[in-house]
């Protein structure tokens, strides 16, 4: 009977799970009850409310202890030591901490029902199914909408983490070692949406400590650069194409991690916004906001862009690394984003929870009473996401070029661009400022139409339809480069020669490990790229 409208609420939507193929765990229970051995013998818990008469052994169950044996009327009674099973008294959780069994208490009526659930497969039988069962015996309804299951840490083999196997991570190390953002951070990262088992080492916390590292250091820059920034809204007829594609990239994150947060897909949450913070926002935006500053007639707006972005991101990140989060926003310069909504948020808390709200008095706000960014059509700008991915691909290719043929960094290089149609040609003059200044190019020159012939003493790229052509002569040392690379193409022929052999002796094919093979296969291929490229870097080299 009690197990009624637990199987029900899957069908009514009042409760589900997610993966969803957890519900048939919860439903098989549900479906076999079997007696429950109540009573535990431990010191701890709920003493089970049995009473015993002393005298004619008679057993009484009450609520209340009672005075005297209903049967022979003795006050000697004695009350079992034993207690009730755990999941006894953390089944009633989600409503004894709302103030239960008042029903009229401004916990209850506010967080009662509570939406997800956050659990582990294994107690979806113990813990889970108490729950509900109870929810619904006591309060009439199911103690949460969603149950959401994600998969067990184990440690790097895969194996469970147990104390006798020495092989368990105790979090309060890792927080000592790499911080609590840190380890939340890396947790989420780690997570999948099919709820697979997570394999954790120390040493990939590492991961969320670099994260946390890097917001730190750059929002340190920003905020450095942010003196006496004004108060005003960004001036968005005054924006530089950097400007709108940042606000694009950010403007997509929100999206994507609204959309990711609303399914449940924590994981990719945490990873799109370590990408777009890392890469978008440090790598590119403040790089070139570097250059916008200096100039007066772009400065005010650019710090203006800066924070928009650095404050909004923080609130993004905040629910998985709150303390970080924090810390920064409070430094952040302006009023413009702490307005006294918080104020009415205040008054909007029940009223037991105000003495905790000591802590937010409007004097002192908080990120956690910011509203979550979301999507924001006026920000969308396509053209400029793609003018400003064209210069980055630019960049890259040329700085691809310096790397190979060894151009010290402090040089500056000469570069044209081929374009095979007008618009391309366009977009190049639109970004060349970017090219020029990120891949130290002396004078960018942008041409319409692709040669027939490829000057010769210079290194190429194709970009799209067009060719990145960066002239040689005069940069390095032309006989000293094809030295040294022909001197490469030596020893991986040398290399080669000895895997080839290798490979055809039988003897080897049969005693060496399988994977030992393999990366003798791999290992050649390898060797035959780097020996192509190496002999097309040639041909550009030669006279
Ligand atoms: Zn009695």
């Amino acid at each position: 009977e009690l197990s009624e409208r637990p199987i029900k609420a899957l069908e009514t939507g009042e409760l589900g799970f997610i993966p969803e193929r957890w519900t048939k765990i919860y439903l098989d229970w549900m479906e076999n009850v079997r007696d429950w051995c109540i009573s535990r013998q431990l010191w701890w818990g709920h003493q089970i409310p049995a009473y015993y008469c002393d005298d004619c052994k008679e057993m009484i169950v009450a609520t209340e202890k009672p005075d005297k044996c209903p049967k022979c009327g003795s006050s000697n009674l004695t009350q079992e030591t034993d207690v009730l099973d755990t999941w006894f008294s953390s089944g009633l959780w989600p409503f004894s901490t709302m103030g239960w069994p008042d029903l009229e208490s401004p916990d209850f009526k506010k967080f009662y029902p509570t939406s997800v659930l956050v659990t582990g497969f294994d107690i979806i039988f113990f813990w889970v199914a108490r729950m509900v069962v109870m929810g619904y015996e006591f309060t009439d309804k199911s103690p949460f909408k969603t149950v959401y299951i994600h998969g067990l840490i184990r440690d790097e083999k895969g194996q469970k983490m147990s104390k006798s196997k020495g092989n368990t991570i105790d979090p309060v190390e890792i927080i000592d070692r790499y911080g609590s953002d840190a380890l939340r951070f890396t947790l989420t990262s780690l997570v999948t949406y099919g709820g697979q088992d997570i394999k954790v080492s120390d040493e990939r916390f590492e991961y969320g400590r670099n994260f946390a590292n890097k917001i730190w250091n750059a929002s340190k820059f920003v905020l450095m650069n942010l003196e006496g920034v004004d108060d005003s809204e960004i001036d968005m007829s005054a924006l530089t194409i950097a400007d709108r594609w940042i606000l694009h990239k950010y403007n997509e994150a929100v999206l994507e991690v609204n959309k990711n947060l609303e399914s449940y897909r924590f994981g990719e949450t945490a990873q799109l916004l370590y990408e777009f913070f890392w890469n978008s926002y440090c790598d590119w935006y403040v790089e070139i906001a570097k250059t916008q500053l200096n100039k007066p007639d772009t400065k005010s707006n650019t710090q203006r862009v800066l924070r928009y972005v650095l404050e909004r991101t923080l609130r993004l990140l905040h629910p998985v690394m709150p303390h970080i989060t924090e810390e920064i926003w409070q430094l952040i310069p302006g009023k413009i984003y702490k307005n006294n909504a918080q104020e009415n948020e205040l008054q909007k808390l029940p009223a037991k929870q105000s003495s905790a709200s000591a802590f937010f008095t409007p004097a002192l706000q908080s990120i956690m009473l910011t509203d979550f960014p979301k999507h924001d059509m006026g920000l969308k700008d396509e053209i400029a996401e793609s003018k400003l991915n064209t210069a980055i691909e630019t960049i890259k290719s040329l700085r691809n070029i310096r790397q190979a043929f060894n151009i010290p960094v402090s040089a500056t290089i000469q570069a044209k661009i081929y374009s095979e149609d007008a618009t391309a040609q366009e977009t190049f003059e639109v970004v060349r400022s970017y090219i020029e200044i990120f891949a130290r190019v002396e004078r960018l020159s942008v041409k319409l139409g692709i040669p027939a012939e490829i000057p010769s003493q210079s290194a190429t790229t194709m970009m799209g339809t067009s060719l990145i052509v960066v002239p040689l002569a005069g940069l390095i040392d032309l006989d000293k480069e094809i030295q040294r690379q022909t001197k490469k193409l030596e020893t991986l022929a040398q290399e080669k020669k000895g895997l080839d052999s290798r490979l055809s002796s039988p003897k080897f094919l049969e005693s060496a490990p399988k994977e030992v093979v393999e990366l003798t296969k791999e290992r050649i291929k390898e060797i035959e790229q780097q020996t192509q490229s190496i002999q097309e870097l040639l041909k550009s080299l030669a006279k």
